[in-house]
């Protein structure tokens, strides 16, 4: 049997690994970026130093290319390189006639056409409306505000590294993910 390509797992960015406020929380921001007051959502370091053992990763946000760029250079550990590093310009865009107003989506066939096969390919979000064409590859985490008893990454950890060994990630129903296991 083939052994199967090691997973890339994309990760979103706000609401998901952190927290950028406008103005700040009642307590000391974890760090500065542009104008924004970062908080980093909790055990977000022991995750990406355990996923990125087990998983390729990359990290696509729907937020400008700078703001990305920033944020993966002051959270991501150093030896964490991202496979790639991917922002609004790479999303496409609809228009929400409900809401009257823009969004953007992240479309894995972009990933597909980068050589990648997209059964092996996972995506975390807390927005589904940004991965509503792929949700057989999504992992929908709660968006999160800054609190401070949150254990969704280590929950998260478990979980993932429960996939690892599965051959097509897309047959696997993850929707409620955190009281399933797979
Ligand atoms: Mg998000």
């Amino acid at each position: 049997m083939q052994p199967l390509d090691q997973i890339l797992l994309i990760l979103d960015i706000d609401e998901t690994l952190l927290y950028a406020a406008d103005r700040p929380l009642a307590r000391k921001p974890d760090c500065r970026i542009g104008p924004y007051a970062v908080y980093l959502r909790p055990f977000l370091t022991d995750f990406l130093n355990q996923v990125s053992q087990h998983f390729r990763i990359a990290v696509w946000s729907s937020s400008s290319h700078d703001y990305v760029e920033s944020v993966v250079n002051t959270i991501f550990p150093k030896w964490v390189i991202p496979e790639f590093i991917w922002s609004r310009e790479r999303c496409i865009t609809r228009f929400d006639p409900e809401w009257h107003e823009q969004y953007y989506i992240k479309d894995l066939k972009k990933v597909r056409r980068q050589g990648y096969n997209l059964e092996r390919v996972l995506i975390v979000d807390d927005t589904p409306q940004k991965v509503e064409r792929n949700y057989g590859n999504a992992i929908y985490v709660t968006p999160w505000f800054g609190d401070q008893n949150d254990n969704e990454l280590q929950l998260l950890t478990k979980y993932l590294l429960q996939l690892r060994d599965k051959a097509n990630l897309r047959c696997i129903e993850k929707r409620n993910w955190k009281n399933r296991g797979y």
